[in-house]
């Protein structure tokens, strides 16, 4: 069979490049430790370990995944509207692509397992988590035919995503995997100039970092031209109002995508088969607002709209505090998007994170003031123990520890202590 030729591979390791057997935050089991390292047992820990987190994705006849990571299908995108010859490759047969191309683009959640939770289990029982064990086997797989590449044709080695940062903590990693450029940061808006200078054999930066004001707007967002993992679909990018001292995200702008758009990516999914998905925002019921109260008409026709392409869906993220506001000072916002969302497919949803952070009102007050607005943040834990009664009452499932909480909403007691 001939495959076709790439200019630019986009790639990642098993443990990014999987559907997680269809339940996105299953993906979490990736970030704890090994299961077994030694003895007879290690070869089958690992096995279990692997199925039970990172299930091969599906791929077609030239090895391209059926689904691929939200923010690689962003960037496929942005280089394919820009006439650049792009793909991205399943790990199991990226091999193949490599001698023929000119760059090879790199992208990952935790390169390294130093992102919590990954560090947090890590640290505790002392071994390695599966994501960055499967991250280091990957690149040791694949480490002589990049080298071979490099010799032959200049290949270039581009690492980014969410874990970019992790490489330059490891500058030694970078000379043994070949890797020339760290890009650090939204992509969409400097990545086609970026690319289009290594085609044009140009110099590259070694470090590359998008600050705010190069972060793209909405308008220069792509639309994904394939079904990313599980039906994932952003809603809104970046930012968010509650500024809490510790959190990344506060220090890019916030926008958020207008129907249309969120539309054409349910459409797409839709096409290659994908019913069931995701939206994703740092906090859902934001959406549409400019600050911490919530817009009850843009919510509403977002949950009206995903629920018109898919069977079932789910929330990437909310904090307590915005399902309170919806439920308390919006005349039951809340239940009437459960009432939309629930349905003959889907008796809950879930597992939205919800960022607990602390039950010390003290620290609460001096690293996330803003955390439990418009509520007044002295009385955080009544804020959190009303939210989880009312998720528990509309059936929203929280994705992290806390969901011990909702098993009966008076239980919350048992976190003060
Ligand atoms: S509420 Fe969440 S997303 Fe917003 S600033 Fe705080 S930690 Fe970050």
């Amino acid at each position: 069979m001939v495959l076709p030729k790439y200019d630019v591979v986009l790639t990642t390791d098993r443990s990014m490049m999987s559907n997680y057997h269809g339940k996105e935050f299953l993906g979490f089991v990736t970030t704890g430790p090994l299961f077994i390292t030694v003895g007879p047992f290690k070869k089958l820990g690992e096995w279990i370990h692997e199925y039970i987190a990172m299930p091969k994705m599906k791929v077609d006849k030239y090895g391209r995944p059926y689904q691929a990571p939200y923010g690689m299908r962003k960037i496929e995108a942005a280089l394919l509207d820009a006439g650049i010859n792009a793909a991205i490759i399943d790990p199991d047969h990226v091999h193949k692509y490599i001698p023929n191309a000119r760059i090879l683009m790199l992208s990952h959640h935790d390169y390294f397992g130093l992102n919590p939770p990954s560090s947090t289990w890590s640290a505790i029982v002392g071994r390695e988590p599966l994501n960055a064990y499967s991250f280091r086997r990957f690149m040791m797989r694949i480490r002589p035919y990049i080298m071979d590449a490099k010799s032959r044709n200049g290949l270039k080695v581009v690492v980014g995503g969410p874990a970019a940062w992790q490489w330059l903590y490891l500058p030694e990693l970078m000379d043994f995997f070949g890797i020339d450029t760290v890009f650090d940061g939204e992509g969409e808006k400097l990545v086609v100039d970026f690319v289009k200078r290594i085609l044009n054999n140009e110099p590259v930066p070694r470090y590359v970092y998008v600050g705010v004001n190069d972060a793209p707007s909405i308008d220069e967002i792509p639309i994904i031209k394939y079904p990313a993992v599980n039906g994932f679909v952003e809603i809104g990018r970046g930012g968010c109002p509650r500024g809490c001292a510790f959190c990344p995200v506060t220090i890019r702008p916030l926008r958020w995508y207008p129907l249309e758009k969120i539309e054409e990516e349910l459409k797409l999914h839709i096409k290659y088969g994908v019913v069931h998905g995701l939206i994703h925002a740092e906090d859902v019921p934001l959406y549409g607002s400019t600050g911490v109260e919530l817009n009850p008409d843009k919510l509403i026709k977002l949950h009206q709209l995903v629920k018109r392409y898919y069977l079932t869906m789910a929330w990437s993220h909310t904090t307590l505090a915005s399902v309170l506001t919806a439920e308390k000072k919006y005349n039951k916002l809340a239940t009437k998007i459960a009432e939309i969302i629930e349905d003959e497919h889907q008796e809950w949803w879930g597992g939205a994170q919800v960022g607990l952070e602390t039950g010390s009102r003290r620290l609460a007050k001096a690293i996330m003031p803003g955390k439990a607005a418009p509520f007044k943040i002295e009385d955080w834990w009544d804020v959190v123990e009303e939210a989880l009664g009312v998720m528990h009452d509309i059936k929203l499932i929280p994705a992290n520890g806390d969901y011990r909480i909702t098993w009966g909403r008076r239980r919350t007691t048992l976190w003060r202590r």
